[in-house]
């Protein structure tokens, strides 16, 4: 099933239709679930269904025609605000909620009457990225919501929330995209073009678009394969394998974010590669795809490899690495102690 053309997610349509049914809206909605599965579209489309002049709420369709229709499909609908990071920016700003000196902000523009529908609403995405200061400028609209106002954030982990914000909004958990969707969508949206390609990135992006739109680039396959290589040796060269991987970083884009989510990318390849180990080890599932398969077959023939505790370690080294990544942490010493910790063995002797 599809509704406005978004799928996956009919468990939260069915919701909001119900809620709406019985009129028991929230004021603050907080939707949550991976990056890149389409929870901003949804928070969008929701916004046009509810500003629509012609239709009844809980049919949950926009007509397409009306003044308000006409308005949100040009980009300009008066009573829609949308705020999300700013390119190149780490945080979610204090201005963008309580204004500066050449325009008010976001509580300014809650707080009035709406200007065509019933209703005001915002969404704001990258909720995660929200500090301290421009959560606490929330607060009174959060604790006091004008009658006519919707808020939505969008978060893709509930840890990442702050407490002022997690205890006063309805959660609204959006899950991963199905593998078979997601392969449907890749090939759909003629992101790939093979049938093999689509189901081999939908196994590997944990049911998020983005994610496999990112893994459709040919150079991580060649550094993937690269790297996986090096891996299933015996003994490998490390300052090689640094010198690949800073520049494979560095020459994924200027932008500090586009580095981050590369990086990202490449531990998650490694992490992937010793979580198959492992469960191929215990004698779990085997692995689907074709590549990864026979890494782990190879790997198999080296001892160190074979030594469970070892990978567990390794695995504890990839997530590490990633947890530095999201700290934002400098990108060269991350690949270098990951690194380093994948070639040597933390474990005690004891
Ligand atoms: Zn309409």
């Amino acid at each position: 099933m599809s509704w406005q053309g978004i799928e996956g997610h009919d468990e939260v349509v069915e919701h909001f239709r119900h809620m709406l049914g019985c009129r028991r809206l929230a004021s603050t909605y907080l939707f949550i679930g991976p990056a890149g599965i389409g929870k901003r579209t949804f928070a969008v489309e929701l916004s046009r269904c509810l500003l629509c002049l012609e239709t009844a709420d809980e049919s949950l369709a926009a007509c397409g025609r009306c003044e308000s229709c006409r308005l949100f499909a040009a980009g300009n609908h008066p009573d829609l605000h949308l705020i999300g990071l700013p390119q190149g920016k780490s945080s979610l700003a204090i201005s963008l909620f309580v204004g500066d000196e050449q325009e008010p902000g976001l509580c300014h523009h809650l707080a009035l009457r709406p200007f065509l529908s019933t209703r005001k609403i915002a969404v704001i995405d990258d909720a995660d990225d929200l500090n301290p200061y421009s959560a606490n400028s929330l607060l009174k609209t959060l604790e006091e919501p004008p009658d006519h106002s919707l808020l939505i954030l969008i978060g893709t982990a509930l840890g990442k929330q702050l407490p002022t914000v997690r205890s006063r909004a309805q959660i609204i958990r959006f899950r991963p995209l199905a593998k078979s969707l997601l392969s449907k969508l890749l090939l759909d949206k003629q992101i790939v073009a093979e049938e093999k390609d689509a189901a081999r990135l939908a196994e590997l992006s944990e049911g998020s678009l983005t994610r496999a739109q990112e893994l459709a680039r040919p150079e991580l396959w060649e550094i993937r394969q690269a790297i996986l290589e090096q891996l299933a040796r015996p003994t490998w060269d490390l300052a090689d394998t640094e010198r690949m991987v800073q520049q494979f970083v560095q020459d994924s884009g200027k932008e500090a974010s586009v580095r981050r989510d590369a990086l990202r990318t490449v531990i998650g390849f490694v992490l992937a590669f010793y979580q198959a180990l492992v469960r191929s080890q215990v004698g779990g599932s085997s692995v689907d795809e074709a590549s990864l398969r026979q890494i782990v077959d190879l790997a198999h023939t080296t001892a160190d490899s074979a030594d469970l505790d070892l990978c567990l370690e390794k695995i504890d080294a990839c997530l590490d690495a990633l947890d530095q990544v999201d700290r934002n942490a400098n990108q060269a010493l991350v690949i270098s102690h990951w690194l380093q910790a994948l070639t040597t063995p933390v474990r005690s002797t004891a």
